[in-house]
Parts: C-alpha cells; sequence; structure tokens
C-alpha cells in the first residue's frame, strides 16, 4: 500500500504494519486512502506523549490556545470544498452535506477559540469571616475521544475543540470506518502550530484501540459518542478504572404530527429529519406518530415527495440521498425491512437495493405504515433510511407514544397549536425538542445531548462543554 496515512503521536506521523482500506461506498472501486492501524503499544505511546505534553498546554494562557483553536477553525473554512468532498468520499452524505458539516467543524473550532477565553469562576463570601471562597475550573487532563462513522468530521471538531480551549490533552479514535476526515483534521492543527503531543491520532479497531485507550490508567477521561451497546461498555470500563465519562448514544426519535399540522411543512420536517443523510443520524426522525385526522393525507403526501428524491453517488450533482455507509449497515437496514414486514407493517414505499451506474450501498428509503409501538421497528435503532408511522386518535396518544421508548434524544412535535406545541415542550421525555422542525438540525452553539438510554453525563457542544471537559476547584483563603 503505497502513501498510507500515518497516525501522530507525540508530534511524529507514525505508521504502523498494518494499514486500512478506506472505500467510498458511492464506488466500491474508489479508493479514498489507506491509513495505519495503530496497535495497542502505539496507543499507550500516544497516552503517554498527550500525557507529558499535558501540563505545558494546561499551563498555556487562553489566549495562546484559542489563537491556535482560531487558526484551525480558519484553515479548516478554507479548505471546507476539500473537506466536504474527501467526507462525502468516505461516508457518502451528499457533497453539499459534506460540506455543510466542513463549514460547521470550522465554526465549532471559531467558537471554542472564543470559549477558551471565557472560562470564568466565581468567588462567594464564606460562612466564616475572613475567609475567602473561590470556585475555579481546571482541565482535567488526558481525554480519550471516541467517535463514530455518520459525522466524521463534526463530532471529532465538537469533541476536540473544546477539550483543547480547556487545556487538555487528547488523545482520538476516529471510526474505523472514515478515518480521512480525522486524519484531516489532525494535519490542520499540526499546521496551526499546536505543540507536539497535545492531540494525538490513533486510528484502528474500537476493540484494540479504543479499548487501550479505556483501559488505560493515565487517560482521565472518555467523551464517547456511538452505539448503546458500545457506550454501555465503555462506561462500564470507565467507571471501573476511575474516569469521567460522557456518552452519547442511540435514539428512536418520534416526530408527532397532528390533524391541526401545516401538511407542507409536517410532510417536509419528515423527509428531511427522517431521510436526509440517508437516515444515519442518531436525531433522525424515525418513529412518525400521526393522529388519524391527518394521516392518510400525511401518509399519501410523505410517499410522494420520497418516490421524488434522487438516490445517486453522493458526489454528483441533483443528489438528494447519496449510499449507505457499508455493506454491513446496508445489512442491518435491509434485515430491519424485513423484520418490519414480518411485524405486519404496512411497506408503503422504497425499502429496496438500487443499482446506479457505480457500485454502491443504494437503498431506497422506505417508509412503513399501519405500524404499532411495540413493533421492533419502532423500538431499535435501525440507523439507515427507514421510517415507520404509528398512527393515533389524539396529542394525549400521540405524547404517551412518544414517550414510550428506552430512548430519549430528541423528539418533534408538527402542529399549528401553541397549547400543544407548549405541553409537549414541557412533556416530551427527551433531551432535545423541535417544533415545526425535523428532529435533526441543531445549532452547534447550543447543548446537545439525551436523556434516558441515549445519554449519559453531562452535555456536548456550546458553552454547556465546559460541564464536561472541566473539573471545579472551590479554594477557602483565610487572609488574616
Ligand atoms: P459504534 O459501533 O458504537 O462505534 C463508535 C466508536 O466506538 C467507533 O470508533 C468504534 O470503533 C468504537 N468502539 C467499538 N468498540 C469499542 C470498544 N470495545 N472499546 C472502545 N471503542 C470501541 O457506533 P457507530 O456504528 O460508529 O455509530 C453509529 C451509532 O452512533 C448509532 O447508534 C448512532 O445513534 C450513534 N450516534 C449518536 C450520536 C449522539 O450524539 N447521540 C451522534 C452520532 C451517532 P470501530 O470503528 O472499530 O467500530
Amino acid at each position: 500500500m503505497a502513501d498510507i496515512h500515518a497516525n501522530l503521536i507525540g508530534g511524529e506521523w507514525t505508521t504502523s504494519t498494518n494499514a486500512s482500506r478506506n472505500i467510498n461506498p458511492s464506488d466500491l472501486s474508489d479508493v479514498v486512502g489507506d491509513y495505519a492501524q495503530a496497535d495497542a503499544a502505539q496507543t499507550e505511546a500516544a497516552i503517554d506523549a498527550a500525557a507529558a505534553a499535558f501540563p505545558g498546554w494546561a499551563a498555556a494562557s487562553p489566549q495562546r490556545r484559542g489563537d491556535i483553536l482560531d487558526a484551525a477553525g480558519s484553515a479548516i473554512l478554507a479548505r471546507k470544498d476539500e473537506l466536504g468532498r474527501l467526507l462525502s468520499r468516505e461516508e457518502g452524505k451528499t457533497l453539499a452535506e459534506g460540506v455543510g458539516e466542513a463549514t460547521r467543524a470550522g465554526q465549532i473550532f471559531k467558537y471554542f477559540a472564543g470559549e477558551a477565553l471565557r472560562l470564568s469562576g466565581e468567588r462567594l463570601d464564606s460562612t466564616r469571616p475572613g475567609v475567602d471562597v473561590e470556585i475555579t475550573r481546571e482541565p482535567l487532563g488526558v481525554v480519550g475521544l471516541i467517535t463514530p462513522w455518520n459525522f466524521p468530521i463534526a463530532i471529532p471538531a465538537w469533541k476536540i475543540a473544546p477539550a483543547l480551549a480547556y487545556g487538555n490533552s487528547v488523545v482520538m479514535k476516529p471510526a474505523d470506518a472514515v478515518p480521512g476526515s480525522s486524519w484531516a483534521l489532525a494535519e490542520i492543527l499540526v499546521q496551526a502550530g499546536l505543540p507536539a503531543g497535545v492531540f494525538n491520532l490513533v486510528m484502528g479497531r474500537g476493540s484494540v484501540v479504543g479499548e487501550a485507550i479505556v483501559a488505560s490508567p493515565k487517560v482521565t477521561a472518555i467523551s464517547f459518542t456511538g452505539s448503546v451497546s458500545t457506550g454501555r461498555r465503555i462506561g462500564a470500563r470507565a467507571f471501573e478504572t476511575g474516569k469521567k465519562f460522557q456518552l452519547e448514544m442511540g435514539g428512536k426519535n418520534p416526530l408527532v404530527v397532528l390533524d391541526d399540522a401545516d401538511l407542507g411543512t409536517a410532510v417536509g420536517a419528515a423527509l428531511n429529519g427522517a431521510f436526509f443523510s440517508t437516515g444515519q443520524r442518531c436525531t433522525a426522525s424515525s418513529r412518525l406518530v400521526v393522529t388519524e385526522g391527518i394521516h392518510d393525507r400525511f401518509v399519501a403526501a410523505l410517499a410522494e415527495k420520497m418516490q421524488a428524491l434522487k438516490v445517486d453517488h453522493a458526489l454528483k450533482p441533483g443528489t438528494d440521498i447519496g449510499p449507505v455507509v457499508s455493506s454491513d449497515q446496508l445489512e442491518q437496514d435491509l434485515r430491519y425491512i424485513a423484520i418490519a414486514r414480518e411485524e405486519g407493517g404496512r411497506l408503503v414505499t422504497g425499502g429496496e437495493r438500487l443499482s446506479r451506474e457505480t457500485e454502491g450501498y443504494y437503498l431506497a428509503p422506505a417508509l412503513f405504515a399501519d405500524t404499532d409501538n411495540s413493533m421492533r421497528i419502532n423500538r431499535e435503532e435501525v440507523f439507515g433510511p427507514v421510517a415507520s408511522v404509528v398512527r393515533v386518535r389524539d396529542y394525549d396518544e400521540a405524547l404517551a407514544v412518544a414517550n414510550d421508548t428506552e430512548f430519549g434524544l430528541s423528539a418533534g412535535i408538527c402542529t399549528t397549536s401553541l397549547k400543544h406545541a407548549t405541553h409537549f415542550k414541557r412533556h416530551a421525555q427527551a433531551g432535545m425538542v423541535m417544533v415545526n422542525l425535523p428532529t435533526a438540525g441543531v445549532d452547534p452553539h447550543a447543548p446537545f445531548g439525551g436523556r434516558k438510554g441515549s445519554s449519559y453525563g453531562a452535555r456536548e457542544q456550546g458553552s454547556y462543554a465546559r460541564e464536561f471537559y472541566t473539573t471545579v476547584k472551590t479554594a477557602y483563603v483565610f487572609g488574616g
């Protein structure tokens, strides 16, 4: 394999004996690149490098940290088209989505460049005379970041930027399916002047690299985004080894559509929320909970819009939906489509593999109607372009069905009733609530995260990120 993209360990680009080939899911003959696979010893070396670099970075002025993050943000924005293209090639989302995601990553770095300077403490009057109580925030140490494949640059960015802004050093393991975007980020951070060892990239399998990061006593905290099963396993291990951890996991997000909804708004929210990014979003609107007065019109209008979507090569102009990310994910999607049929769901449209000019993992977006909330299709995360409709009598039943899930990431409602929108906002058991919007699509400066089985620990993004990436110190000072 020529030109293997190396891991970044202690400021050195370090190759490995093993590499994995990154293939474009839109065109299996297109090799995105070869990427080194770290082993446990290299992961350990990256952790040691991060530990050695930590004191210097923690002591660096917030201005210096901010300047480096700002330079990284500018570089990402300047390269957004190229990075977006790389992202679309390795993950399969459309070029517009890829460029949008790269732009977001740049904006996130810019945001946290400012946050580095805004970190403040607090002073309290003591209950004891002559004593001052000072509350300050300090970095944690070496932070391990483990990310999924579905947002190859935005999720790494929203973990790396706050970790560095608040003075931590980083060991990062991207998803094995999409190492290219993280490799590009590592290159940008080096060029932005980040001191050696402050950021380390170790690519490779979760079972090797991820396990080594989570097991290491030198790693103080883990920020993980991925599936529920991996997250729970990592959480248990992190707890055993005394680490702080946050887990962002799956979703089965309901989008409630009430009789009084604007039909166009509701169909648009469902179409975008359930199927854009090939439905591969933790916040995807995968359960459509629809009251009976609008049900038939909604299903017919949504199916019509779905049939007009162009599923094709992610880089082709006019493509609305790219391929599924991998053969494993495609198999999982097809398995759930078969399960939904066996359970008695009515396939309204889609659900079949598609052939295109280039060989890729193309799937027609699938809509099931006549499903019950107890069916597996409504209880388990598919993580593909598959949505199901549950027909309900009224708002009260809609809310009950929306909340009847082990997940609690995002929940949406389409209605023109202020009363129902307000009630839903208060009573939806989810970390994020959307009114007349898809369940997916969030702002980078607002807190992100869920409840119940979807999330564990502090929120990500915006100023709330400091809750995870810093630790609070309370000092009592008696001046005499
Ligand atoms: P995944 O299979 O759980 O993998 C996530 C990451 O964990 C990957 O880097 C993976 O490495 C690594 N990993 C696997 N086993 C590990 C282990 N034993 N120890 C340490 N690390 C390990 O998830 P995915 O398939 O990449 O992503 C899809 C999932 O992410 C969906 O469930 C989706 O809902 C969730 N997600 C959640 C959010 C959110 O914010 N709530 C956002 C996006 C995605 P490999 O590359 O080797 O598998």
